[in-house]
């Protein structure tokens, strides 16, 4: 019942790679930015108080954030094992998570900060299934438009410049120091998330076998 935890800046990949994992190994994909969005796109009271952070480019309150985890967490397909995304940002969200559940590893995604730009400032995704594109590096068939559901891709709205900026920031000085939290707990493997998804996906396969 492998429990995995993917740490990374924003833009390097840890949703795209999580969707893979989960499929190949059987696991729940659970996304705090996705469980957010769907929340916000419900209408919920925690996704009204969660909306401006998000767009901002802000951390969600952690106590917010983790009244949605603990909910998703605690569901009967997560029990098998799962891969978390995005989730923990922080010192306090790390100590959070270990009292909720123990861990059997923590890959940190590693890319050079010019890449992770240029991901973020190309990405597009689909309204209805959220599948994720990039113009320039993974484009739909027919521009603009989902390759499964024919929809109009969009950008959401904290991949605007001055939100990429403000998450990147947010990343090297609230989530960046989990990498040596983790390596002192003996957790942490670190992957090479340059290239290609596939390629990618080779790696961190192998990472964790
Ligand atoms: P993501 O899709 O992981 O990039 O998350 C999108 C946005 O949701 C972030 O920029 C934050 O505003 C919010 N968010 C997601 N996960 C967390 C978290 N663990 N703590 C605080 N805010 C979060």
């Amino acid at each position: 019942m492998p429990r995995i935890v993917f740490v990374g800046p924003p833009g390097s990949g840890k949703g795209t790679q999580a969707a893979i994992l989960a499929k190949a190994r059987g696991l729940a994909h659970l996304s705090t930015g996705d469980m957010l969005r769907a929340a916000v796109a419900a209408g919920t009271a925690l996704g009204q108080q969660a909306r401006s952070y998000m767009e901002a480019g802000r951390l969600v309150p952690d106590d917010l954030v983790l009244q949605i985890l603990s909910e998703r967490i605690s569901a009967a397909d997560a029990q098998r094992g799962f891969v978390l995304d995005g989730y923990p940002r922080n010192l306090a969200q790390a100590e959070a998570l270990a009292r909720i559940t123990p861990l059997d590893a923590v890959v940190a995604f590693d890319l050079p900060f010019p890449e992770l730009e240029a991901r973020l400032a190309g990405r597009r995704v689909c309204p209805v299934c959220h599948t994720v594109y990039n113009i320039v590096t993974n484009p739909p068939a027919t521009p603009g438009v989902c390759d499964r559901e024919g929809a109009t891709l969009v950008q959401r709205p904290d991949d605007q410049p001055a939100a990429i900026r403000t998450r990147l920031a947010v990343y090297a000085e609230e989530t960046a120091p989990l990498t040596r939290y983790y390596a002192g707990r003996k957790l942490l493997r670190t992957l090479d998330a340059r290239g290609e998804p596939q390629d990618v996906a080779g790696r961190l396969l192998r990472l964790l076998a």
